[in-house]
């Protein structure tokens, strides 16, 4: 029978081990693996709970080849869904290849001691996962992942010519702490404290951290500050995108969460260069990140709803037409569900649908890709079976959900 084996147990891997569960007949027998072996234990405790299904634990160290190797091998895994950390991707990916064994991530390659996002050491891996005739997918999560199929389905539906993207993700959710991250705290201020960036005709163009803001008007949310960032997957779908002259990617964030931000960027506390501390080498950010509430912590106190879709422009038959698709969450209810909020939630559902697919190869070619590659059909009809329902609105060529000043 089929053997799955999950790697990382925080927010994202929990929900990653529940919903593989809740589709035992395509995951099989499924091994969660991270670092502490205890949280793999409590996962799989409230799993048997919940779903009535048992799953293996292990502990690994993800950051060693060899010891990658072993579990991949012993667990005799048909998959592995890596969601431990960005820096974790390439030792995997390797693994993998050693061992012969498909592969699926949620976020690309991150260098710990240079905060820099993208595509290029993954993609390197290509070839090699070709000879080895084994598939990975990369950026399996909400964004990157589900953002990248919207793209890819109003491409193939909807347009024969896309010329702008705007990838609008927003969290109205409250968690009632006056400062916490929804998921990892050192990925999420890396990602929202470094320099904006979009692609326009050809040419990234920079802003400094939190330059742009608009206010767009979300459905089931209503209007929110949004602020341009870059988002690592406006790198392949600016490749994959035929016919595209702009995209950009909006987050929402709260005053609050800004006003800690900048302060704590102000003392020092984002660094990733480590400082000496009474004899002691400390990173700032890896220490505020351990003063932080646990993002796992947050699944049940945090209320609201988030909205993550892309807004497009193009043309179809030789008419300017508008899309907004979006899938709108609600963190009680996916704690209800799998005891983690919707951040997590909106992560590990297509983690776990881009695996089923792959194992039902109905996505399945050698070699590593990213997911608007893909026939993006039944991915969007997965969606809407396993919790992630969507919507799409056609709108007047000139419409824009953007509110103005
Ligand atoms: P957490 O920090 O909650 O969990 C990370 C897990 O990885 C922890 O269980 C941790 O173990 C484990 N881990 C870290 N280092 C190692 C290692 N060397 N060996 C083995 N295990 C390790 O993160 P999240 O669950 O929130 O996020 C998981 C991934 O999902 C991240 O890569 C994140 O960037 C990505 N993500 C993607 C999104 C998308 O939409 N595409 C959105 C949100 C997140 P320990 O418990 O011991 O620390």
């Amino acid at each position: 029978s089929t053997k799955t084996l999950i790697i990382g147990a925080g927010g994202v891997g929990n929900v990653v081990a529940f919903k593989c569960a809740m589709n035992a007949e395509t995951f099989g027998e499924i091994t969660l693996a991270s670092r502490t072996k205890s949280k793999c234990d409590d996962i799989a405790k409230n799993i048997k709970k919940k779903v009535g299904v048992e799953i293996s634990t292990a502990e690994v160290n993800a950051d060693s080849v060899p010891e990658l190797v072993e579990l991949i091998t012993r667990t005799e895994a048909d998959i592995v869904i890596n969601v431990a950390l960005p820096y974790q991707d390439l030792t995997i990916m390797d693994a993998c290849r050693q061992t012969c064994v498909d592969y699926l991530d949620t976020a690309n390659y991150e260098h710990p001691d240079t905060a820099k996002f993208e595509y290029k050491e993954q993609w390197a891996r290509d070839n090699a996962f070709k000879q080895a005739g084994i598939m990975g997918l990369l950026g399996s999560g909400f964004d990157p992942g589900v953002t990248n199929v919207f793209c890819a389905y109003a491409q193939k539906h909807y347009f024969d010519e896309i010329h702008t993207i705007d990838i609008l993700d927003c969290n109205a959710g409250d968690h009632g702490y006056p400062f916490a991250t929804n998921f990892n705290p050192e990925i999420n201020l890396r990602e929202v404290s470094a320099k904006g960036r979009y692609w326009e005709d050809g040419k990234w163009i920079e802003t400094e951290p939190m330059e742009i803001k608009q206010v767009w008007d979300y459905p089931e949310i209503g209007p929110k500050d949004s602020y341009l960032l870059y988002h690592e997957e406006m790198e392949s779908l600016v490749k994959h995108i035929k016919g595209l002259k702009r995209i950009r990617f909006f987050m929402t964030f709260g005053e609050s969460y800004l006003t800690h931000m900048r302060c704590l960027e102000n003392v020092g506390m984002l660094s990733i260069e480590p400082i000496e501390h009474k004899g002691c080498k400390i990173v700032p950010i890896e220490f505020l990140s351990t003063l932080l509430p646990d993002p796992a912590s947050l699944g049940p106190r945090t209320q609201g709803k988030t909205n993550i879709g892309i807004f497009a422009k193009g043309i179809k038959d030789g008419e300017p037409k508008t899309l907004y698709i979006y899938q709108v969450s609600d963190h009680q209810k996916c704690y209800e569900e799998v005891m983690s909020q919707a951040v997590s939630y909106t992560t590990g559902v297509p983690a776990m649908i881009g695996a089923k697919l792959m194992l039902e190869k109905k996505w399945y070619e050698t070699g590593v890709h990213n997911m608007e590659e893909f026939d993006p059909d039944p991915f969007m009809e997965e969606l809407n079976k396993q919790g992630l329902p969507w919507q799409i609105m056609e709108l007047d060529a000139d419409a824009t959900l953007e509110v103005k000043a």
